[in-house]
């Protein structure tokens, strides 16, 4: 089956002739089409610009003129990012109806490369979330329990390439919203550098800390996908200019000596106890490939969640402040007068968490509190990156768990902070802007993933990808696959 194949497994097929990308495309459509109505990834299917995309790829390795490892690939974008002439809902009713005249540039370098983009993967409303509940269109499942959420806030893009709706997906990820639901998924998630990836055109919620990566079936396609879309953008002010490694080229070089750092701060109570198992299991394994562990303090950890719970929503209320109902998507009617028309149209567009987040955030910059709070919220990320700077000075990456437990039920976390409480090892890495990856690492008793972080220098993607590859390669995880039968 074409949709059970990597990205590079089906770029091989194009490349013998095996196999077309309009029959690759036509598959995962068929699959969409069958299993989608009870995953629930994708907000929109653009099947008619599959097909024709897949009709140019066709003809481009018909005369032997290919693009690269991408091309005539299906892949899915989380709705987060603007899409040309296709509906771009950010999984908010506020933006019902908005239509983007422009691609995002991650979008829009993947079409360069000659992917077919297969549509638009469902997420928390404005990304804010971890679980996709707060979607204002539908919850979407875990693929391996159906009755548990697929983490969010990309939890589409998760969900989507555990379920083989698309070859891999994007995501964006501000406070754990990639690693969190690969890890609850059972794929491979990647966090990229703050500014190693462009973010125009991808709709902010807290413009320091969003960051795009891919979602992929193994860590070969992560390097991949990482590739297509990393790289200083004009467009992009915050996008970094350093140059990107050929991250394909160096995953085979092994874990020998790697110096490999495991934070006490990580393992504490509260974390699943077949979790710890599992992540204690894979450091071991890194050990047997030859890695050096060692012991690494990150002191201040315990204060990531606050200071990001601060700064989140502080950088999101500013953000949001552009729906107001006079530029994009809904406007309510029956308004009196102007301000009248604002808060119609935002009490009705927005939901809950939104409005909680935009209040929260409000009140944290307004003045008189504006230094208590925000002020020092952002001294408290100055220290966490200290820890992680201090730490980096002695290992190359560290390992911790994804995620405290595996994927909840829906429905499970109704009040705010035990939600917020999920994110606890993945803040500190937007905080600190590093680089973090989530690959599989073993399963719970009741059959669900378990996702193994590793944290990275800057800009160091290669090694986060290279100890993942040579961890994936020493496991069987990736054999295992949700069974979903139509
Ligand atoms: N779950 C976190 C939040 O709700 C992270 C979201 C994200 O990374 N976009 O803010």
């Amino acid at each position: 089956m074409l949709t059970g194949l990597t990205v590079h497994e089906l770029a091989e097929r194009f490349k013998v002739g095996d196999a077309t990308p309009t029959q690759a495309a036509r598959a995962y459509l068929d699959r969409i089409a069958a299993l989608d109505p009870k995953v629930k990834a994708y907000l929109t299917v653009t099947g008619d610009a599959a097909l024709a995309g897949a009709a140019e790829a066709d003809a481009r390795f018909k005369s032997g003129t290919p693009r690269g490892p991408l091309d005539g690939i299906p892949l899915g974008v989380k709705d987060v990012f603007c899409t040309r002439g296709v509906r771009t809902t950010c999984g908010s009713k506020i933006l019902d109806g908005f239509v983007p005249p422009y691609d995002a540039t991650v979008v829009a370098r993947l079409v360069q490369a000659g992917a077919v983009i297969l549509g638009k993967l469902n997420m928390d409303e404005f990304a804010m979330g971890s679980s996709t509940e707060n979607s204002a269109y539908f919850t979407t499942r875990n693929p391996w329990d159906l009755s548990r959420v697929p983490g969010g806030s990309s939890g589409g893009s998760a969900a989507a390439v555990s379920a083989d709706l698309a070859a891999a997906t994007l995501g964006t990820d501000t406070g754990g919203s990639i690693r969190q639901p690969a890890a609850f998924c059972g794929n491979v998630g990647l966090k990229p550098t703050y500014g190693r990836v462009s973010r125009f055109g991808l709709v902010a919620f807290a413009s320091s800390l969003d960051q795009v990566g891919p979602f992929a079936k193994d860590v070969l396609d992560a390097a991949l996908m990482l590739q297509a879309i990393a790289g200083h953008d004009p467009l992009d002010s915050t996008s970094a200019t350093i140059p990107v490694p050929d991250y394909a080229a160096g995953l085979s070089r092994g874990v020998q000596s790697l110096r490999v750092g495991i934070p006490s701060e990580y393992f504490i109570e509260g974390l699943d106890a077949e979790v710890e198992a599992a992540v204690r299991a894979a450091i071991e394994t890194l050990k047997g490939l030859g890695a050096k562990t060692e012991s690494v303090s990150l002191p201040h950890t315990e204060y990531g969640l606050a200071a990001y719970y601060l700064i989140a929503p502080a950088e999101c209320s500013s953000n949001l402040a552009r729906y107001d109902g006079v530029k994009y998507g809904l406007r309510a009617p029956g308004a009196r007068d102007l301000l009248d028309m604002y808060n119609r149209t935002r009490g009705a567009g927005f939901g809950a968490e939104v409005k909680r987040r935009v209040m929260l955030g409000t009140y944290a910059l307004s003045a008189g509190y504006h230094e208590a709070y925000y002020g020092k919220a952002q001294r408290v990320r100055t220290l966490i990156q200290r820890d992680f700077q201090k730490a980096f000075e002695r290992v190359d990456v560290i390992v911790t768990p994804t995620t405290p437990s595996a994927a909840f039920r829906m429905g499970e976390k109704e009040d705010p902070l035990s939600m917020y409480l999920n994110d606890v090892f993945a803040v500190p890495v937007n905080l600190a802007g590093l680089p973090g990856l989530s690959v599989p690492a073993g399963f719970t008793k009741a059959g669900l993933p378990i996702g193994l972080q590793l944290i990275g220098k800057a800009f160091d993607e290669a090694t986060l990808l290279r100890t993942a590859k040579a961890y994936e390669t020493a496991t069987t995880w990736r054999e295992r696959k949700p069974e979903l039968a139509a």
